[in-house]
């Protein structure tokens, strides 16, 4: 099959790597020049564990193609995903403008039947919107090409990508027509091989179901973050209430780890929007709002317990930090909890020492220029605790699992350590000769 890809970010350029490698013939296009340069040099914009081996065969095989032109890549192309960002509006509401732009350009450009499939998460309705821009990209141009938009939200994970594309737990279609769903279903046959994974289901169903997801995510993350809040006041470790309550089969390990707040991408916005969504149809979403509010003030947790323990004044003071990309496994800095502490810190007049094991360019690009004057990016994770007052664990990357305590000790200026990720044993950090502050387990020092 042809396949163009419009938006080559986290999810265009997974996408397109991961349906070359079935086979596909695929096209990536992005409005920025210097991206689809480099990806044709070979280098990759973003950083997603065994993408790059993937990208650099297909390209070279030519079953991978990068441009900047649309009309070009969809030359006898029968499907078109848009791939491009949906980034939160004024209102919370999820920002349409590329969407329907990429949607516009195709219907400006397609020469025959076409399978217009969108994969950016947008809101419920959303495909009626696309539909209408095509319809009238169309008209324009006195053309009556039959085409169809179909649902297909994305629910890969930054830094596990491409096995989530290529091992996906379920396989969401939204189509309205018989014709659609049959060219999807054969479009994913090679990813749907061991069992069905193919879920259909009308588009505005779909649509809802990516924002059902993310919200759930996020709210397990919150619930867990407010009881590990109310754990601390009642001196309580919410290691053990974790591990409690994940032992029940009906709620399970994953996604209720305590910690400083969730970031990245998606669960900030997917929320906020969805949050939108329940208010322009006349519902107040009570709880979304809350999973929204715990998550902002979660993030401020290691700030204030930095200044809870050295005073509001931390003029002379310098703080190392673990950790800046959102998550471990990728380099995405967006609404990384990380920012949110650095401000925190800097406001109260501190310099900060800052290592990531993948974010540190990223980080550079993103962080405003006022803050880099105070910010020292460090060569390794130990530099990054030079004589520092404490160092604070943000993103659990396995380097800072283990780390060796007898050199923090020698390097820093007191044996401090906030751990916003719960990944220390508070008795092994005692023994090692440091004070101990984490989630919803304050032991005291
Ligand atoms: P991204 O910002 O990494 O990439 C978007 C790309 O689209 C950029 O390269 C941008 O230059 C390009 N673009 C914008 N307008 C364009 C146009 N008119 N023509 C061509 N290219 C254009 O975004 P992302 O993280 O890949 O997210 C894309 C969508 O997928 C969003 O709706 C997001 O919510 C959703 N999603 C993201 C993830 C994730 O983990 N990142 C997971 C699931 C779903």
């Amino acid at each position: 099959m042809k396949l163009t890809i419009i938006g080559t970010g986290y999810v265009g350029l997974v996408t397109g790597a991961c349906f070359s490698e079935m086979g596909s013939h695929v096209t990536c296009v992005d409005i920025d020049r210097e991206k689809i340069d480099n990806l044709k040099k070979g280098i990759l914009p973003i950083y997603e564990p065994g993408l790059e081996s993937i990208v650099l065969n297909n390209y070279q095989d030519g079953t991978l193609r990068f441009t900047t032109h649309l009309a070009q890549a969809a030359k006898d192309c029968n499907v078109f995903f848009i791939a491009v960002g949906t980034p939160p509006g004024q209102d919370g509401s999820a920002d349409l403008r590329y969407v329907l732009e990429v949607a516009r350009q195709i219907g400006s450009v397609i020469e025959d039947y076409a399978v217009i499939v969108d994969k950016s998460t947008v809101p419920v309705g959303t495909a009626d919107k696309v539909r209408d821009q095509v319809s009238q990209a169309l008209e324009a141009r006195g053309a009556a090409i039959e085409f169809d938009v179909v649902s297909n939200p994305e629910f890969l994970k930054e830094g596990a990508a491409v096995n989530d594309f290529l091992k996906p737990d379920r396989i969401i279609v939204g189509a309205d027509s018989d014709r659609a769903a049959k060219l999807m279903r054969r479009l994913y046959a090679p990813f749907s091989r061991n069992r069905d994974k193919m879920m259909f289901m009308n588009v505005k169903d779909a649509e809802m179901t990516k924002y059902a997801a993310n919200s759930m995510l996020a709210t397990k993350i919150s619930f867990m973050n407010e009881i590990s809040n109310l754990c601390e006041r009642l001196g309580v470790d919410v290691e053990n209430v974790r591990k409690g309550i994940g032992s029940d089969s009906r709620i399970g390990y994953s996604f209720i780890y305590p910690g400083c707040g969730y970031g990245g991408s998606c669960f900030p916005k997917d929320v906020k929007a969805l949050v939108k969504t329940g208010r322009d149809a006349g519902f107040a979403p009570t709880l979304l709002e809350a999973v929204e509010e715990r998550n902002n003030l979660q993030k401020q947790v290691l700030g204030d317990k930095v200044i809870n323990r050295f005073g509001p004044d931390l003029t002379g003071r310098t703080f190392g930090i673990w950790g800046l990309a959102f998550k471990p496994g990728t380099d995405d800095m967006r609404e990384a909890s990380s920012r949110v502490l650095i401000r925190a810190l800097l406001d109260a007049g501190a310099r900060v020492n800052v290592y990531d094991p993948v974010a540190m360019g990223q980080a550079k690009k993103e962080i405003p220029a006022h803050e880099q004057e105070k910010i020292c990016f460090a060569q390794d994770q130990y530099t990054a605790l030079d004589r520092t007052d404490a160092c604070i664990l943000v993103t659990e990357w396995k380097t800072f699992r283990q780390p060796d305590f007898k050199k923090m000790a020698a390097l820093m200026k007191a044996r401090v350590i906030f751990d916003g990720r719960n990944q220390y044993d508070p008795e092994e950090i005692k023994e090692a000769g440091f004070e101990y502050h984490g989630i919803g387990r304050e032991l005291g020092s």
